[in-house]
């Protein structure tokens, strides 16, 4: 019998083994800076950080020059809206984004851009008539994420980039969730920059990147030396550019496959634990994720049942708000009340989850529910 199971993956993933093994002669053998020009060191960690750029920008049907490697998902979404937006300018989001971009967007907003946060609807997608309502030719910049970091909603991208375009305004996709789990491809779907991180994908941590297509012109957040086509500067990490380039090459390959085995599993959890009394799931069905449920145990406290889960990695919310208790803004945007928010629970299966892992979650949160409520 195993003694804990991690349903943790849209937090962060484990770095694949194959991943680590490609990054390992980057540190010490094949150390050079991509940025030397005169010597085979420096050619070598170039010809390294090419490679990976090519294999990023395949797993999105990118040109590899649309690729510009940040520290993650973080930077990426900063960059591009704080890149792009100016004083009076227009900007459209949604009030189930990731913290990563609700908070540039306030702190926009007090340097007076005009920022508009759109409701969710109960299945936590956006209401495109509300969003055709507000857009207009002077809108600048919308973000919609592509899939949710805590139910797993997919958004209707390509029906939203039209819409977009129509009123020739950019669409940015904060798509951290989706790059890796579904294929993403950036023309199909009409992006125009599109934000995606290493460690929820395999990778590893501090490495992502902000897809920009070609001729959108993004103002850098830091200045220094204008790597990266002038619009991030500092010595690329080649470790880690190398390793984010391999885990794109495994989801590319793997993620059919992965998805569909990843989703039996998902489902299995998901029925056994809304055949606990009272339990409700979070969100819609129809579009989202294959690796993530969301669930809500009514009348039990979720800080307390994740205390008494023993072993099991799960969690309230996404992890960058864990350190304060409050429910999670993304269920209360999509109007579930604060005490059932509360008392959610977000289970998120990856690559190396299994069968086993999956039947002492089944227990341990059946076992805890029960034992809370009497
Ligand atoms: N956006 C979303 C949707 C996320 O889930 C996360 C990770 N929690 C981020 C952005 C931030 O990514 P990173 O850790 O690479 O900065």
């Amino acid at each position: 019998m195993i003694q804990r199971a991690y349903l943790d993956n849209n937090a962060t993933t484990p770095t694949d083994l194959r991943v680590v093994d490609e990054m390992l002669p980057y540190f010490s053998e094949q150390f050079g800076n991509a940025s030397s020009r005169n010597h085979a060191y420096g050619w070598e960690a170039k010809e390294a950080v090419d490679h990976a750029r090519e294999q990023v920008s395949d797993l999105i049907g990118a040109n590899p020059s649309e690729i510009i490697f940040t520290s993650g998902a973080t930077e990426s979404n900063n960059l591009a809206l704080k890149g792009l937006l100016n004083e009076g300018d227009h900007f459209i989001t949604c009030a189930t984004e990731h913290k990563a971009i609700l908070d540039p967007a306030e702190s926009l907003a007090a340097k007076g851009i005009d920022v508009e946060i759109l409701p969710a609807q109960s299945d936590g997608s956006l209401e495109i008539n509300a969003f055709k309502n507000v857009i207009s030719d002077h809108t600048r910049l919308v973000s919609i994420m592509m899939a949710n970091n805590e139910t797993g909603c997919i958004q209707p991208i390509k029906e939203l980039s039209t819409i977009t375009h129509s009123n020739q305004t950019l669409f940015h996709t904060d798509a951290t969730q989706a790059v890796g789990k579904v294929p993403v491809d950036v023309n199909e779907l009409g992006i125009d920059l599109m934000s995606f991180s290493s460690h929820k994908m395999y990778g590893p941590k501090g490495i992502g990147a902000l897809y920009i297509r070609k001729g959108s012109k993004v103002k850098p957040l830091i200045e220094g030396g204008g790597h990266e086509r002038g619009v991030r500067s500092g010595t690329l990490n080649v470790p880690a550019i190398v390793g984010f380039g391999k885990a794109c090459e495994l989801c590319k390959q793997e993620m059919r496959e992965e998805g569909s085995r990843i989703k039996i599993l998902r489902d299995k959890l998901e029925q056994s634990l809304l055949s606990i009394d009272d339990a409700q799931l979070n969100g819609g069905i129809e579009s989202r994720l294959p690796n993530v449920t969301n669930i809500a145990f009514s009348g039990v406290d979720g800080e307390r049942l994740l205390l008494s889960l023993n072993g099991l990695a799960v969690s309230q919310g996404s992890a960058c708000t864990s350190a304060v208790v409050e429910p999670s803004h993304v269920l209360k945007a999509m109007g579930i009340p604060d005490q059932l928010a509360n008392s959610s629970l977000r289970f998120s299966l990856g690559r190396f989850t299994t069968k086993e892992e999956i039947d002492f979650a089944i227990q341990k949160v059946t076992a805890a529910v029960h034992k809370l409520r009497t």
